[in-house]
């Protein structure tokens, strides 16, 4: 299996620490409001990287945190507390809003086919391992007490920027939104361990520490909550790339400075989904630019979450992946044509173990070479147009949805009723009509779709392309 490494920019043959075992561990949400689709395309792709882990033969150990307190939203040290806002907004307790967003994120993961991580926890579980680790980096000289605040102190490191990619825009995170840096700091990337004296008065969860009643920082519970459960070294991190700095860089800076080793191997990054803006330039998708886009209103326009899905996996996870209800509508198209064709493969012929093993080596190969997922797509129609029979097709594909999670084989309700040659025939005949439409013949259209109603078969057209029933 190989892997692109964010830290060392190349794609890399993936080594484990224990043989035949990875630690793998994911930023998980902070639960104030719903998931956006973007961020939802890194859960996709991280799920699909362990399932890869899995379909190649690792025992994948996956840990992921829930940010139930104290993100603040600028990502840095500065701006309003993103829990907080939530609670006002909602007129409800931090907590309550927690457990309703946590929920409505796995919902919406259930709906997408992510696999719940081995190991969920919300932060608000592990504040004595944060109190320790900042004790111990306190100790050791890397952190210190600065107006009533605990800080981490970035000149003690021999390296910080470990991505090696901080533009100098990205290193300006902590002195925008309108907030004045604080003083406190005494280099501009330092950042909070935990707070006592806290700029919101308001803020409902607090404990008791050696430093006073506060709540921790952001960046601790990630490295707090990954040593918890995978202990002191991992193989694998993965997150959304927005995360890479400061987030990423500063649970590097934290983690090493507590272990005094290297705490992981591998750093798995995720591209933005990002959106034509009126001045013609892809820019990140993001919730002040137009309508908040959500699993939900996706359904509400008539969307099958897995075809969103199928967008996602038919590019590749280290670009950035442009979102337009016409490419949506383009995948959809694609889908449904690929699950008709499978729909349609014949219940025939022996399963030969060697086949189902040769393919299924061939998808390791092709998919395990940095989580190509669009080939993992292309060996699918690669298996339908093969001579092995019908139930080898049925067999590997079943295998490989293992990884893609795209319910191939399962049958859409509508047409579960109809024979091969009928959806063959009711395939043929949008196509014909498509293309009279295409060519203005409305005539001729209209035709068709009489002729199919004659025959008791109802199309409509909506946003995802023709759709018909019996
Ligand atoms: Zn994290």
């Amino acid at each position: 299996m190989k892997i692109f490494n964010s830290l060392t920019k190349n794609v890399e043959e993936f080594v484990t620490n224990e043989p035949g075992k990875v630690n793998m561990y994911t930023c998980g949400p902070t639960v104030y409001h719903y998931a956006h689709i973007g961020n939802l395309r890194s859960y996709i792709m991280e799920d699909v990287l362990e399932k890869t882990l899995r379909y190649s033969g690792y025992d994948v150990k996956r840990v992921m945190n829930i940010t139930d307190v104290g993100h603040l939203s600028s990502d840095a040290d500065t701006g309003e507390d993103k829990m907080i806002k939530g609670a006002k907004r909602e007129h409800k307790t931090v907590m309550e809003i927690a457990k309703f967003y946590t929920d409505a994120f796995f919902d919406d993961c259930a709906k997408l086919n992510i696999k719940v991580p081995d190991v969920v926890e919300p932060a608000t579980n592990c504040i004595d391992e944060f109190i320790n680790m900042i004790g111990t980096l306190l100790d050791k000289g890397y952190a210190y007490k600065a107006g009533e605040n605990i800080y981490f102190d970035t000149s003690k490191l021999k390296s910080y920027y470990v991505f090696g990619n901080q533009s100098e825009e990205e290193l300006m995170v902590g002195v925008r939104d309108d907030v004045s840096e604080d003083t406190n700091k005494r280099n501009r990337n330092d950042f909070v361990l935990w707070f006592t004296k806290s700029k919101f008065e308001d803020q409902a969860l607090k404990w008791d520490s050696p430093w006073g009643v506060g709540y921790p920082g952001w960046h601790i519970e990630c490295s707090c909550i990954s040593m918890k459960h995978l202990g002191e070294s991992m193989d694998i991190h993965c997150g959304g790339i927005d995360n890479m700095f400061p987030h990423h860089t500063n649970e590097i800076a934290q983690s090493e400075a507590f272990t005094g080793h290297k705490w992981c191997n591998y750093w798995f990054h995720v591209h933005h989904l990002v959106e034509q803006g009126a001045d013609g330039k892809a820019g990140k998708m993001s919730k002040s630019k137009g309508e908040f886009l959500t699993v939900s209103l996706l359904e509400e326009k008539g969307y099958d979450p897995i075809a969103y899905r199928f967008f996602c996996l038919q590019s590749h996870y280290r670009k950035p992946l442009l979102f337009s209800y016409d490419a949506l509508d383009q995948a959809v198209g694609t889908f449904r044509k690929l699950k008709n064709r499978i729909a349609s493969i014949e219940a025939e012929g022996e399963v030969r173990d060697e086949v189902i093993k040769e393919w299924h080596d061939k998808f390791t190969e092709s998919v395990g070479n940095d989580i190509n997922t669009s080939m993992g797509i292309t060996l699918v129609y690669d298996v339908l147009k093969s001579d092995i029979t019908g139930n080898e097709k049925r067999a590997v594909i079943e295998d490989y949805d293992k990884v893609l999670s795209l319910d191939l084989l399962k049958e859409e309700s509508a047409e579960a009723g109809a024979d091969d040659e009928l959806v063959a025939y009711i395939e043929a005949k949008i196509e014909e009509r498509k293309e009279a439409k295409k060519n203005k013949d409305f005539a001729k259209a209209d035709a068709i779709r009489d002729e199919l109603a004659a025959k008791g078969i109802t199309i409509k057209d909506t946003r995802e392309g023709v759709v018909w029933t019996i």
